[in-house]
């Protein structure tokens, strides 16, 4: 095969045929449920669209290889092991590579990205990836006159927008869904998006807007406990009306009330952000334990997951550092987040203190790694990173043993403050974002928030307080943006930016 030297044209096209034919399952299957193919309109925009899905890619292959040459060829074949990887991801989860994606693989740690690996991805990266780019090594190329070059680029160009134009009447049709097949386009998904997510994140890196100086109302000792979940959805709570027994321990704990909530987002750096600021303006105002540190309140951030956004205060502990207080199996799991936590309470010399515990507990698509054995309450249980290989029962009951342990973890820490009987204390429990158990074919979380279906959108919101020391109100729907305000109430923290309305708790 390929003995004699082919034209540059012919190998860019032979590519990008490969290209389409190779990563492009999920995009045609998109576009047929959403065009009537039977219809001539249906049939020619099909055809249109993988007309020029050919002719563009090859057109910047052409650009790519005639520039750079043998570096060029290696893109190509970067791009090739990169599209079969993105491919095992949309296949297996439903995932779409916007730029949100993109965050989240970038702010994912290794420990978390191992969780995915599988045999099956193996297989992908092979065949779909290292295969085809043999291929693009072994076939020999003519090199191209610059004259020819720019007939070439010219004759593209005017095709190209030709077709674009005589496209007109379906612009509407691709403007609409423009966000589901950017998302599914090889290789421009990952790389448009990744050049996306970096713009924005230049532009969020900004300094932190320092928000008005608090002050300090009283000297009521008084300490709130904010727990940051991690992927967890309200309607698997049986505090919420869930009909396994997933809270066998809050349900028994008096003083704990739980609120409808919806996340700002469908992914935790954006969910985190949410729960830690005033109101959400697009822009980065001072977070909460940052302005509380600033304004004299003691604040002690304990972690075993990622994606806040910057926190400048003394006390920030990472899983690494509060293992070394801890003893035995359960410091593995979140319960390490407790350890010794009593103790750093009582030895601060301030009367108002704000702990957070950022956990991660319900993270897919591992949920049986994330609790203890002696949690594993529901069986059998999903224990492959592939979910859609797990009965949809098996996926539920692993994920729901997560929530088994985080009942027990929210139990124990309300145990541990009620010790604290000097100190006025609440607990607020609220997660960064739900998630999608295999509802709709999707998995994990990260669709965007306004086509997000209610899965990943839908959180638990839970409140204890210490006998005594407030009262809390009734209310039907909350945000993320509750809890800055309901914290400054609790410890009664004055502000020109606190927003009573915003508090959960009454006198
Ligand atoms: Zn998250």
């Amino acid at each position: 095969m390929f003995k004699k030297d082919i034209k540059l044209s012919y190998f860019v096209l032979i590519i990008s045929f490969i290209n389409i034919a190779l990563y492009h399952l999920p995009f045609y299957e998109f576009v047929c449920n959403n065009i009537d193919v039977k219809s001539l309109d249906g049939t020619l925009l099909f055809v249109s669209l993988t007309t020029i899905l050919i002719i563009l890619n090859a057109f910047v292959f052409y650009l790519g290889v005639f520039l750079l040459r043998f570096v060029g060829k290696w893109i190509l074949a970067v791009f090739f092991c990169m599209n079969a990887v993105a491919i095992y991801f949309i296949n297996t989860y439903g995932v779409m590579i916007d730029k949100t994606m993109i965050g989240n693989i970038f702010n994912t740690n290794f420990e978390e990205s191992s969780s995915f690996f599988s045999a099956t991805l193996v297989l992908y990266f092979v065949l779909l990836g290292v295969v085809p780019s043999i291929l693009i090594f072994k076939i020999k190329v003519i090199p191209v006159k610059i004259k020819n070059f720019l007939i070439h680029i010219s004759l593209t160009l005017i095709f190209v927008l030709s077709l674009a134009f005589a496209n007109s009447a379906n612009w509407l049709w691709i403007d609409k869904h423009s966000k589901t097949l950017g998302a599914l386009v090889m290789p421009w998904s990952y790389v448009v998006n990744t050049s996306r997510f970096f713009h924005h994140q230049s532009l969020e890196n900004k300094q932190q807007i320092l928000l008005p100086n608090a002050t300090i109302k009283d000297d009521v000792k008084s300490v709130v406990v904010l727990v940051i979940g991690e992927s967890a959805r309200s309607e698997n709570f049986s505090l919420n009306g869930y009909d396994k027994d997933t809270n066998p321990l809050l349900s028994k704990i008096d003083n704990v009330y739980s609120y409808k909530a919806e996340s700002c987002a469908t992914y935790t750096t954006a969910g985190v952000k949410c729960i830690l600021e005033h109101k959400n303006k697009g822009k980065l105002f001072e977070i909460l334990p940052n302005y509380l540190f600033r304004n004299d309140v003691e604040v002690i951030w304990r972690t075993t997951n990622w994606g806040e956004p910057t926190v400048t205060i003394e006390n920030y502990q990472r899983k690494s550092d509060l293992k070394k207080f801890c003893n035995g199996d359960a410091c593995d799991y979140d319960e390490v987040l407790l350890s010794g936590l009593s103790e750093q309470i009582l030895t601060s010399q301030k009367d108002k203190i704000l702990v957070v515990l950022h956990a991660s507990t319900s993270h897919g698509p591992t949920y049986y790694k994330k609790y203890p054995k002696e949690f594993e309450k529901f069986n059998p249980v999903c224990e492959s990173v592939e979910l859609a290989k797990c009965t949809q029962e098996e996926l539920i009951n692993a994920y729901d043993n997560t929530i088994v342990y985080t009942d027990y973890i929210l139990a124990k820490l309300i145990a541990d403050l009620k010790q604290l009987s000097e100190y006025n204390s609440s607990m607020i429990y609220i997660s960064d974002h739900g998630e999608s158990l295999g509802e709709n074919n999707l998995y994990l979380h990260g669709i965007p928030a306004s086509i997000a279906p209610k899965e990943q959108l839908d959180i638990p919101f839970i409140v204890w307080m210490s006998d005594g020391s407030r009262g809390i109100k009734n209310e039907q729907l909350l945000s993320q943006h509750n809890v800055f305000h309901s914290v400054l109430d609790f410890l009664r923290i004055e502000s020109p930016i606190y927003d009573e309305n915003m508090s959960v708790f009454k006198n």
